[in-house]
């Protein structure tokens, strides 16, 4: 498998797509790393969707990333004695820790840390922020809010908290529960939702010992404010768009979509943009005009991945969604201004040998107009290192760990190959040119560059760059210069 497009496709699995042959169709059609949201899924469904993507992987024969997606700390209403009541502008309401079904003058809210957080002026967004209550009085337990806009409340309808910063972690006990069942599976990603600090990610790394990726999604505007420090230490990050538009003026989420891609590929972090991207392919087989723009957008900004959530999941036409966002992706990558656009951001190389190699590397792909990039990479750094730099050839991460080539999938223009590591400095030259060869990416003839680190296996060593030949049979011989 060698796509022709350099940004990667995250596609969300559930009803409309769970079956192995609908994963099957999905992977073919683009879809390079299937998520699995726990906010829906059942244990016993995560395990069934895990094994049917590993059995499309074995007969695939390329590496497929598996993200599962742990809810965190979703907040929701009580419930109302009829179910629902009808509010309208100035009517006020009292959020309270009396369990009791609510009327048009109170309701539970079973959350004790918001009734503990809220102060008056900050703002409850209730249903998607259809309806908005202001706090103006708090007391012990309470909290007297009146509503701003919005017409109807109903029965553990969701709730966020745009201004409230919430002593709780970012861990429910469900959140545990279901980290401890993903990771008995053989999956690659964890994402975490409604992250609003950088210690946030400590709490599940510990429980992740490196078995998996973190990806820290960002949907609260406590995490947009520390965003340097959570990119700092995550693995991967994602723009939520459903919930930070929710949390944030509309208006303000594709300026921050940019930031957060322009920070994630100056740390060399992968990035993921996420929700309403084909939306209207939930029911209907084309995109909006504007979708396509959208997509073309986070596709345009460099980011590494593009996400379907309920157009994959849910909706009507999974597959046409997926075709139609990898058409999008290969169309626009096609276009003279794509590359240029994504090098007018290229960040400069940070002062250590790993990535001065690898922007050597780049250079001299471009310079030479060579056939890929090779670089073996055990832990992944030496390709999330390679991709940062954006460069205009295909580059080709060759791994002897399967976790990392898994891993990688969701990573920016890498082409994962799982391989065994090489004997010596030949074997190597020789495993380049002939993977290059198999997979596509290098015909005889033309040159590839190599990057890796010498002695082999040794993380973060990255210091060597080779060029080579493939010869008539798919194998290679070293470069000299004339
Ligand atoms: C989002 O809010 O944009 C998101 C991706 O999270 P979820 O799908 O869990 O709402």
């Amino acid at each position: 498998m060698n796509r022709s497009r350099r940004v990667k496709i995250l596609a969300t699995l559930g009803p409309a797509s769970s079956s192995r042959d609908m994963i099957h169709k999905l992977a073919v059609a683009g879809a390079d790393v299937f998520r699995i949201n726990m906010s829906h899924a059942s244990h016993d469904v995560m395990r069934e969707t895990v094994a049917a993507i590993r059995n499309v992987e074995d007969e695939l024969g390329y590496p497929i990333g598996i993200l599962c997606d742990i809810q965190g700390p979703k907040h929701r209403l009580g419930t109302f004695e009829n179910g629902e009541i009808d509010v309208a502008p100035g009517d006020e309401i009292t959020l309270d820790s009396d369990p009791t079904p609510g009327n048009n003058s109170r309701v539970f809210l079973p959350h004790p840390e918001i009734l503990e957080a809220m102060q008056p002026g900050h703002r409850l967004l209730v249903n998607d922020g259809k309806v908005q209550l202001d706090v103006f009085e708090t007391g012990n337990g309470w909290a007297k809010a009146r509503v701003k806009s919005g017409t109807w409340l109903a029965d553990r309808k969701g709730v966020n908290l745009p201004d409230s910063e919430l002593m709780s972690g970012a861990l429910t006990e469900k959140d545990v529960a279901d980290l401890d069942a993903v990771l008995k599976e053989d999956i690659d990603w964890v994402a975490l939702s409604f992250i609003q600090r950088p210690e946030d990610l400590a709490e599940a790394r510990k429980i992740c010992q490196g078995k998996v990726g973190i990806l820290a999604k960002i949907e609260k505007p406590q995490a947009v404010q520390r965003l340097d420090e959570i990119i700092d230490l995550a693995d991967a990050i994602m723009v939520a768009r459903g919930d930070l538009g929710v949390e944030m003026p509309l208006e303000q989420v594709p300026s921050i979509q940019k930031k957060m891609i322009r920070k994630c590929r100056k740390a060399g972090t992968p990035v993921v943009v996420a929700t309403q991207m084909l939306e209207s392919m939930i029911t209907s087989p084309k995109p909006t005009r504007a979708e396509v723009s959208d997509v073309a957008n986070a596709v345009y900004e460099g980011a590494d991945a593009i996400m379907l959530s309920a157009e994959s999941a849910a909706g009507d036409y999974p597959l046409e969604a997926v075709e139609t966002m990898d058409s999008i992706a290969v169309a626009i990558e096609k276009d003279k201004g794509y590359l240029s656009t994504i090098l007018s951001q290229r960040p400069e190389p940070e002062p250590t040998g790993a990535d001065a190699i690898s922007f050597a590397a780049g250079e001299i792909a471009h310079t030479l107009d060579l056939a890929a990039i090779i670089c073996f990479t055990a832990s992944g750094s030496t390709g999330l290192r390679a991709a940062r730099v954006r460069p205009d050839k295909p580059i080709l991460a060759l791994s002897p760990v399967r976790a990392t080539a898994r891993r990688l999938a969701i990573l920016w223009g890498t082409h994962c190959v799982v391989t065994p590591d090489a004997k010596d400095l030949d074997d190597m030259v020789d495993k380049a040119c002939r993977i290059a060869f198999n997979e596509g990416v290098a015909r005889p003839g033309e040159r590839i560059i190599i990057s890796a680190g010498v002695p082999l296996r040794t993380p973060g060593s990255t210091n060597m760059l080779r060029i080579a030949y493939i010869g008539s049979d798919g194998k290679g011989s070293v470069y000299q210069s004339k």
